[in-house]
């Protein structure tokens, strides 16, 4: 018998790794200044907000085989909001379905989208003080079909820039090898990050428009590791802020 070690059992395994660290690096601090609120010895926001982008008659960008970018960025995030629950985190979702979160009276898609994401506005500033949004997106770029890669966007409340620091720093560990991506303030014109009240970070997890990028990305075990490579982020941006 042989023991058969692929490259998915090693990323699996680093990125698992990278988990454990950042975790530890978390339990082990217990001299943190509080980022937002100090949970016992612990530093985190009192809520993490987990956003799947999109959703229901709003899918987002497209793979060229159909592939909407709703429904990847939902199962990601339900991934990321399990990974935040094992550390002991208070989580928030926007959606858990494929649905869009308009209010009834919006008819036509226009105000179904203005109308969901005046809710989910409301929803992240009605947590109150200590809260953190992380909002997952797929990225397409169809006129350069080559580009591919996780990519980090934060909004401009303190606390921000840092865990998209280390979110960014995670990912380009875990997906980004040989195409290392820098973490960017976000346009303001992306409604849901420029009207919040507390830290926002969006992560662009890969691109749709790269067809082998897109094959993974609808993959599971892409999926986990891209959740875990942004929760292992997210902990070690807790514990860098000072
Ligand atoms: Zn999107």
């Amino acid at each position: 018998m042989f023991l058969i070690v692929t490259k998915q059992h090693l990323a699996a395994a680093l990125g698992l790794v990278l988990f454990v660290a950042a975790l530890s690096a978390i339990l082990w601090q217990g001299t943190a200044r509080p980022v937002f609120r100090q949970q016992g010895t612990v530093t985190r926001p009192a809520v993490v907000i987990v956003d799947p982008g999109h959703g229901g008659e709003d899918g987002g960008a497209v793979a060229a085989d159909g592939t909407v970018e709703s429904s990847i960025n939902l199962a990601v995030a339900l991934k990321v909001e399990e990974l935040l629950f094992l550390t002991g985190q208070e989580t928030e979702m926007t959606r858990r379905e494929d649905i869009s979160v308009y209010s009834p009276g919006a008819e036509t898609l226009r105000e179904k989208k203005v109308s969901d994401l005046h809710n989910r506005v409301e929803l992240v500033n009605g947590m109150g003080e200590g809260a953190v949004l992380l909002s997952i997106h797929q990225n397409s770029l169809p006129q350069a079909k080559s580009v591919r890669g996780a990519q980090v966007f934060y909004n401009e409340n303190a606390g921000a820039e840092p865990l998209a620091a280390a979110i960014q720093q995670a990912m380009n560990q875990a997906v980004n090898a040989g195409g290392e991506k820098s973490h960017k303030a976000i346009d303001g014109s992306v409604y849901l990050m420029a009207h919040i009240d507390c830290p926002g970070v969006l992560v662009e997890c890969g691109f749709l428009s790269n067809a082998g990028e897109a094959a993974l990305l609808k993959t599971e075990d892409y999926q986990r590791k891209l959740a875990l490579s942004i929760t292992a982020g997210y902990l070690a941006g807790c514990a860098s802020v000072k």
